[in-house]
């Protein structure tokens, strides 16, 4: 089984914001810390960008309608029961050990409300962008780092709310926002299937790029991967030292 491992550089012009959130009594966003000098882009946020990503790519309705729609015929899920053993493994955890046998499904036991589940399953355990961002039931194909920026410049910018619906006239309300001033942020990613949809989310993020954290109405956040200054490595057996290669040759 092979793996491929990446380090990857994103270039910001306008930095960025991970929440964070808001403390009581005070009217500032924040961004996460950790200790006095260090910021952090949780593994989360990344995760939830390059999946938005590799949503756009795939652009498929089924996809955004959350695999509720379309039926799937038991013999077909049957198929797929009895040629792989992960598969019938969830289906049991999710579904139940009365209905998925070891003969395949229990048509007896099988009532309207299992058979939408299964469906569901079945569906999301063939889509691209479960099987490498993982969904309720299952585990993806992508694990990532947090990100953490040493000695970051933290400025705090004002901005003005005005309640438009307000009788008595606009009527603003001042808040303050942090932003973390770097022009560079790194993060290490293992991908172990999927790399089609990968690469072309790479790809988008390289022409295109994307917004992480808050306030991306505002412009905030928004990041073009570098891919003079990344790398990867495919590795095909787990004991060898990964060697690193210029991403520009992954994605030409
Ligand atoms: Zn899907």
């Amino acid at each position: 089984m092979s793996i491929q491992v990446f380090r990857l550089n994103f270039r910001l012009r306008t930095g960025f914001r991970v929440g964070g959130g808001q403390e009581v009594g005070d009217n500032v966003l924040r961004q996460l810390r950790i200790g006095a000098d260090e910021v952090m882009i949780p593994a989360s946020s990344w995760k939830g960008m390059f999946r938005r990503v590799s949503e756009i790519i795939f652009n498929s309705e089924e996809h955004f309608e959350g695999h509720s729609k379309k039926e799937v015929d038991v013999k077909t899920i049957n198929t797929l029961l009895k040629s792989d053993e992960k598969f019938r493994r969830i289906a049991i955890s999710e579904i139940g050990k009365d209905v998925i046998t070891q003969n395949g499904i229990n048509v007896d036991k099988l009532d309207s409300g299992s058979l939408t589940d299964l469906m569901k399953l079945y569906n999301e355990y063939n889509c691209p962008i479960e099987r490498l961002y993982g969904s309720n039931y299952f585990a993806g194909g992508i694990t990532i780092s947090d990100s953490v920026i040493r000695d970051s410049r933290i400025m705090e910018r004002i901005h003005v709310t005005i309640e438009r619906k307000s009788k008595k006239g606009s009527e603003g309300h001042l808040f303050g926002e942090e932003i973390v001033d770097t022009e560079k942020i790194e993060v290490r990613v293992i991908v172990r299937n999927e790399f089609e949809l990968w690469k072309n989310t790479l790809k988008f993020l390289k022409e295109i790029g994307y917004f992480i954290g808050g306030s991306k109405s505002r412009g905030i956040g928004y990041i073009v991967l570098d891919e003079k200054e990344s790398e990867y490595a495919v590795i095909n057996n787990v004991i060898e030292t990964p060697k690193f290669t210029e991403l520009r040759e992954y994605l030409s």
